[in-house]
């Protein structure tokens, strides 16, 4: 048995959902407004569908407005960039998130730019990309997975990393680069492995927090893990579960497995996040917190801490 601490996104995520959902009763009842958040799905992806089912869901828990845009597979950009723009006027929605990926017809960076930056609670529109990157997070919605990431690391180590090295393999712009520019901001010395970095196992070996987000199962094993690392483990990869059996139809089951390797690295870790249950649900939560930050802004009021 280890004895690294295991961060519990599930919990941590329906502390914040419960915070969010006090702070939503207060709004409404001082000001009236109630936070509305609109997600947007193309097609019928069925990961797509189950990440939207389940973000209307919260939504909705949190006292919420939800709207649901389901469109058919072969939406033109046009259709979808109309209803974006419906969106940006609609004073009762304060969050517009539209499921990636979108079909090969769309242009998803074109869609992304569309809305309103002060509603893009994914932070993924240019402006938000640009606060972060240039110091001004306060500012900035910024995108819910590394934020989520964030509070859990946060909560093991504190606001202050000084003196710290993070590593963070995977150099995406929606978990990889802002994870850095959060890390960074908190005064982490910051390093950012991708599939061209040479001796990754040793880099990584150097890292006080190691936040893992590249979809390879299970790639990080002991070897690449500090005695006493915080590791933060982003990947959802499905694979094959020989030993659960066969599904009715006769194909193999599965099981999610993240990109660390958790029991070999919870051996040397203080602090890790499990696959399924860790940072998962985390970014459920920090996109509740970013819709209601917009409606207290929409309010002229800043949201509770
Ligand atoms: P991307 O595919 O966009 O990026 C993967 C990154 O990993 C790339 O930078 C790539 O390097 C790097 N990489 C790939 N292979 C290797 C390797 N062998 N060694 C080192 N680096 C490598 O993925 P995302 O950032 O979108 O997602 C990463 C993982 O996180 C996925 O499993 C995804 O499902 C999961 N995810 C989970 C979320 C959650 O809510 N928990 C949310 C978002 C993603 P290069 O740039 O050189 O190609």
């Amino acid at each position: 048995m280890s004895d690294a601490t295991v961060m519990d996104g599930k919990a941590r995520s329906r502390s914040i959902i419960d915070q969010v959902t006090e702070a939503t009763r207060t709004l409404k009842s001082e000001t009236g407004i109630q936070p509305g958040l609109a997600v947007v799905i193309v097609g019928s992806d069925p990961a797509s569908q189950v990440y939207v089912g389940s973000k209307a869901k919260r939504a909705e828990e949190c006292g919420f407005k939800s709207v649901k845009h389901e469109l058919p597979e072969d939406t033109s950009e046009a259709d979808l960039l109309k209803i974006v723009d419906d969106l940006n006027r609609d004073d009762s929605i304060h969050g517009i998130l539209v499921q990636l990926p979108l079909p090969k017809q769309i242009d998803e960076g074109k869609v992304i730019q569309a809305i309103d930056a002060d509603k893009d609670v994914d932070g993924f529109h240019l402006i938000n990309v640009g606060r972060l990157a240039t110091g001004a997070s306060e500012d900035a919605f910024v995108p819910c997975t590394p934020a989520g990431c964030m509070v859990m690391i946060r909560d093991v180590l504190g606001d202050d990393l000084s003196g710290l090295n993070a590593v963070i393999v995977g150099r995406s712009n929606i978990v990889g680069k802002p994870m850095a520019q959060l890390l960074l901001a908190a005064n982490a010395t910051v390093t950012i492995a991708h599939s061209r970095t040479k001796n990754i196992a040793a880099v990584c070996a150097n890292a006080d927090i190691l936040v893992a987000a590249v979809g390879r199962p299970e790639m990080i094993t002991a070897e690449y893990v500090k005695d006493g690392a915080v590791v933060v483990d982003v990947g959802i990869n499905r694979i094959d579960a020989p030993e659960k059996g066969t599904n009715a139809d006769g194909s193999v089951k599965s099981r999610l497995v993240g990109d660390v390797a958790y029991e070999d690295a919870a051996e040397k870790a203080r602090a890790i996040t499990p696959v399924p249950g860790g940072v998962g649900p985390m970014t459920i939560g920090m996109l509740m917190a970013n819709t209601l930050r917009s409606a207290y802004r929409a309010a002229g009021r800043d949201a509770p801490k």
